[in-house]
């Protein structure tokens, strides 16, 4: 059975239609693109299934249960993680601290007892930077560190809260190459070894093709197509929605390298 299933989802603001009778589904331990030009619905569709915004149709069902109707923090008690920036307020806390303050988060401990904090977890938090390559930075300020590490402990925090389904909307958004797919190495790593399903978006088609199991494809808020990478690689609806008819993604790639 699948995780994650979406059905007949649909979402308007004002006459524009953002989202219209989307469905697909995520299964367990999988890592699924979904793609689509600026405007396509993406966000719109991440927002409705961390309940950010509520949908006007469809169903959004976790292992079986609605999600639709429920509040943000409640669907992401249920399993439904999402990467957040890590808040400027904590950037002068450490590396641990804040991956401390998730598990604070996560337990439902109250804030008012931060000032015992900062022996909560202490070793769970540990771990969590220890399985995306962060730990031996633990107790540095995160104003320090680099954005790629940044990103690190971000996915850090969000896995605090042990996530079986984990957002990533534009993940790699501003890194070089190189992070982007240090990025994405590590995403599939987490995967793999724990078993969560990711569902992520993202701009650069070689990151997608090289690490998404499966890719879905939004234009104009409408699902027109769904498969492996090498299926939607080859699929002419995909070829036309990004690059006008005749054009291939690696057309487009090798223009793009030629002008840097
Ligand atoms: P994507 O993430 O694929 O770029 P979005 O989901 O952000 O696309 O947007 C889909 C469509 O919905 C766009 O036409 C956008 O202008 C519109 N839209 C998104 N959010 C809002 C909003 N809060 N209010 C009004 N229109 C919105
Ligand atoms: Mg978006």
């Amino acid at each position: 059975m699948s995780l994650l299933k979406v059905t007949g989802l649909g979402k308007s603001f004002g006459g524009n239609r953002a989202v219209d009778d989307v469905s697909f589904e995520v299964a367990a331990g999988e890592l699924l693109a979904l793609i689509g030009p600026n405007g396509a619905g993406k966000s719109t569709t991440f927002n409705m299934v961390n309940g950010q915004l509520r949908a006007d149709s469809g169903s959004i069902t976790l292992s079986g249960q609605e999600l639709i109707g429920r509040k943000p923090r409640d669907i992401w008690h249920l399993g439904v993680g999402r990467t957040f920036q890590v808040a400027e307020t904590f950037a002068s806390l450490t590396v641990v601290e804040n991956v401390q303050m998730a598990l604070i988060s996560a337990d439902g401990v109250v804030h008012s007892l931060w000032r015992r904090a900062a022996d909560h977890r202490r070793d769970d938090a540990l771990a969590l930077l220890d399985l995306v390559g962060m730990k031996a930075h633990a107790d540095r300020p995160c104003s320090v560190l680099a954005y790629g590490d940044v990103k690190r402990v971000e996915l850090a925090i969000a896995m605090a809260n042990a996530p079986k389904l984990l957002l990533m909307d534009e993940p790699t958004a501003g890194m070089a190459p190189k992070e982007r797919n240090d990025l994405m190495a590590l995403t599939k790593k987490l995967v793999i070894e724990i078993g969560i399903a990711v569902l992520f978006t993202e701009h650069s088609m070689d990151v997608v093709f090289a690490y998404a199991d499966r890719i879905i494809v939004l234009a104009r808020g409408r699902l027109i197509a769904e498969g492996k990478p090498l299926e939607i690689r080859d699929n002419a609806k995909v070829q036309e929605v990004y690059f006008g008819s005749g054009k291939t993604f690696e057309k487009k790639q090798a223009v793009a390298q030629a002008t840097g």
